[in-house]
């Protein structure tokens, strides 16, 4: 079983904070892309294999064509075994107007959305640089339901430039509103090198340490009460709507990605496209770089699963990490779940790289 990641790089603007692997939009490079992806879905063929989650990232994934989606879609199923019950998210940024866009896509097969929202506030929103608002949001969500669409994700942004607890709290109040089923809540992140990183002014009304956590934790509080319960340190989801894609990652199971920056972790390795969608096109075959030859040893098993609200067996943790286990259980950093394994409370998802690396560093 595996999972089939298409990253679709394309963006028609930058937005300030972002360090992912994007180029700006045009209509034929797109085509150019599309025809490279199919390629290597021929290349990678592998009829017998079953294929149970397939997923559209970005960059931009709504700036394709519902026909050139359809025509993924179709040649992916050509060349695996894509399953029936298949999950298959698209991204989608809410800039788009919705029209039929989102009938057809659900029509074509695409079960689950995975909206960018990032805020409701539309100040919030032009400080982030995004250039939709609140009430294209709301509209998406809506358009998306009356789409067919029962699974809906949507993005929430923590530590923002003036998020106080009122601005954020007002978000939380019309996200959790929605008929969605899964929030994914990040903080911004200052990536060096990004137009962000260098705006003094903005960086200056960023919340500091303490004000991050009590913004995560006031997320965390929101969307418990709403039934959204979290499964792991970003993810929240009403019962059984979990991203079973984004669970391949932390489970470390396989999924193949193709596209310009896509990794992969498939057939023993870890690899990752170069991020050079001109190569990309260029390239009969998609050119790989082996991250790790001999991936999923116990400390990178253990990196990933401690993000999930399951944890972790306590045997697979080191014997000097396991001599710290009374410390951090008393600080509230860790719990043992009902199950007896060791997993981070809110508190140490709050600080999770930090814990993680003290369990790993053992
Ligand atoms: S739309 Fe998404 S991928 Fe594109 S620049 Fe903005 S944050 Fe980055």
């Amino acid at each position: 079983m595996t999972g089939l990641y298409f990253h679709i790089p394309f963006c028609a603007k930058k937005c300030p904070y972002c360090d992912f692997y994007s180029v700006p939009y045009s209509k034929s490079t797109v085509q150019g892309y599309v025809d490279a992806l199919l390629r290597n879905l021929h290349h990678y063929r592998q009829p017998e294999l079953a294929v149970d989650t397939l997923y559209f990232g970005g960059g931009t994934p709504s700036l394709l064509t519902p026909e050139q989606v359809q025509n993924i879609l179709s040649v992916a199923a050509d060349c695996f075994d894509v399953q029936p019950d298949a999950e298959i998210t698209l991204e989608y940024n809410p800039t788009r107007k919705p029209d039929g866009y989102l009938k057809t896509l659900r029509s074509i097969g695409v079960n689950r959305l995975s909206i960018g929202t990032q805020s409701f506030s539309d100040k919030q929103l032009q400080l982030l640089g995004r250039t939709h608002t609140a009430t294209d949001n709301l509209r998406t969500v809506q358009a998306a339901q009356e789409a067919g669409f029962t699974n809906i994700s949507c993005d929430l942004m923590l530590a923002t430039p003036d998020q106080t607890e009122n601005v954020l709290s007002e978000t939380l109040e019309i996200l959790t509103a929605l008929p969605i089923t899964h929030v994914s809540a990040y903080m911004l992140q200052i990536e060096d090198g990004t137009p962000l990183s260098q705006n003094e002014d903005l960086l200056a009304r960023c919340p500091g340490d303490d004000a991050t956590v009590e913004r995560y934790f006031q997320a965390v509080h929101a969307l418990r009460s709403a039934g959204f319960h979290q499964y792991e340190v970003s993810s929240f989801a009403k019962a059984g709507c979990e991203s079973r894609h984004n669970l391949r990652y932390w489970k470390c199971e396989d999924y193949l990605g193709i596209g310009a920056g896509a990794h992969s972790c498939y057939a023993g390795k870890r690899f990752c496209v170069p991020r050079d969608a001109r190569a990309f096109i260029a390239a009969d075959v998609q050119p790989v770089e082996i991250v790790d030859a001999h991936p999923l040893d116990r400390e990178e098993r253990l990196m990933l699963a401690l993000r999930l609200t399951e944890g972790v067996a306590e045997e697979m943790l080191s014997a000097r990490a396991r001599k710290k286990l009374p410390f951090l259980e008393q600080s509230d950093y860790l719990r043992r779940t009902p199950q007896g394994n060791i997993a981070l409370t809110p508190q140490g998802f709050a600080v999770s790289n930090a814990v993680i690396a003290e369990l790993i560093e053992s």
